[in-house]
């Protein structure tokens, strides 16, 4: 596996980094930094061995033009303070601002490229359309660094293409990814526990046939938890349900007691009538998980059970938790998530926190980031490694 130094002396080379900083946006203000924080190390080492690094990134979903809602411009301002120097900014992707930006780096400095998905060659399906755009990015660095593990399951041109077209590297933070991931399916330590959670089964499926296959036991809640509930003969009301799965989770509860994994569901759930809304109090209400009224909807798992999922990760020595617990975003139904994260700091062993919302619950509970063993950037891309899958962005390097 090629890292950075395979790269050899950086002094002067321009070396194209694709980062992960794809932050949530309120207007211009970013409401969390974390995978801006997360890609400093790479683009600090590569700074400092002297290399002119250029960043690029993406934003949101643009719809392959210029959108000024998702410019970069605030995550160069906040990227420059992170790093504690300036970081220029281009207007464009491949343009003249980019070309010009690049050529006025001097060994050491930084400039951020605008949203790599202004320009629909990005995503394109086409691989000569991808081929082209990647070629003019390749155009503006000498060597490759990829670092944006949120991607690495995409095959897009500042993914994949650039790096069949320079000399190309693992960047630190998608190295470190790897080897966690690795360590949750090659074989874990025991007890392994997996908690699942989020809005729907049929997002997680995948990881939920790969990894009753590893865990010891599986403990569910979120939303998709109301499938199951279901799936096992309870009423769940105006919950999220999706029926098209029942039978997949009716199928995952007898394979997991043939299996002898043990699958935990809650006991009790907050319920409400409406979902929150800015127009409306919560007005939050604990009922057992077999007695869901009907015009309640389950927005949490309820106090018992998450006293119950703490336990059940007591001793565990390997967790993988993905998905919040409940609709962690109002505090009224933030408790759940918060006793499954308070659970995993005190887990003795590997704990691992993966996918987008779920890494932003963590943060916007309070909890210190360094009391979990990790907490992954790339939702979609932990998902897919767990499910088995091969992630292009990884694949076209390890070919290098
Ligand atoms: P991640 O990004 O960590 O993989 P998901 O995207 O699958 O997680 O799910 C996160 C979303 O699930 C959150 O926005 C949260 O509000 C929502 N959610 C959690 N529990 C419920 C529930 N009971 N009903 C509806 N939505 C829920
Ligand atoms: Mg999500």
């Amino acid at each position: 596996m090629s890292d950075i130094s395979s790269l050899g002396d950086l002094t002067g080379k321009r070396v194209l980094v694709r980062s992960d900083l794809n932050v949530p946006l309120d207007g211009s203000t970013i409401t969390d930094d974390g995978r801006i924080r997360a890609s400093v190390p790479t683009i600090r080492q590569l700074s400092e061995a002297g290399a002119r690094v250029v960043v690029t990134a993406h934003l949101g979903r643009p719809k392959g033009e210029p959108d000024p809602a998702y410019s970069l411009a605030p995550v160069a301002a906040r990227l420059g303070e992170l790093l504690g120097q300036d970081v220029a900014f281009a207007t464009d992707t491949v343009g003249e601002s980019a070309t010009e930006t690049v050529a006025a780096l001097q060994d050491g400095q930084v400039a951020l490229l605008e949203n790599v998905r202004f320009n629909s060659g990005e995503t394109s399906k086409d691989d000569d359309v991808r081929g082209s755009f990647a070629g003019q990015l390749a155009q503006l660095a000498d060597a490759f660094v990829s670092d944006g593990f949120g991607v690495v399951h995409r095959k897009q041109a500042s993914v994949y293409d650039v790096a069949l077209r320079l000399p190309a590297a693992m960047g630190g933070l998608v190295a470190t990814e790897i080897d966690v991931l690795r360590r949750l399916t090659v074989d874990p330590e025991r007890p392994y526990v997996v908690v699942l959670g989020g809005s729907k089964v049929s997002d997680k499926l995948g990881v939920i046939d790969n990894l009753l296959g590893k865990a010891d036991k599986l403990l569910i809640g979120g939303g998709m938890v109301f499938t199951f509930l279901k799936a096992q003969g309870h009423e769940v009301g105006k919950s999220l349900l999706e029926e098209d799965q029942l039978d997949i989770c009716r199928r995952y509860l007898e394979e997991a007691t043939e299996r002898g994994v043990e699958i935990v569901l809650p006991t009790d759930v907050v319920v409400d009538t409406a979902f929150p809304s800015g127009d409306r109090e919560p007005q939050p209400q604990v009922v057992a998980a077999d007695a869901i009224p009907a015009d309640a909807l389950g927005l949490d798992i309820g106090p018992e059970s998450g006293a119950a999922f703490a336990a059940a990760l007591a001793d565990a020595r390997t967790v993988f938790w993905n998905g919040p617990m409940g609709v962690f975003e109002v505090d009224a139904f933030a408790e759940g998530t918060r006793a499954v994260a308070q659970a995993l700091t005190e887990v003795d062993g590997l704990s691992v926190v993966g996918g987008g919302d779920s890494a932003a619950a963590v943060r916007k509970l309070g909890f210190d980031e360094a009391a979990f063993g990790h907490i992954s950037t790339g939702g979609g891309a932990s998902l897919e490694f767990l499910e088995g899958k091969e992630l292009p962005g990884i694949a076209v390097l390890e070919r290098n």
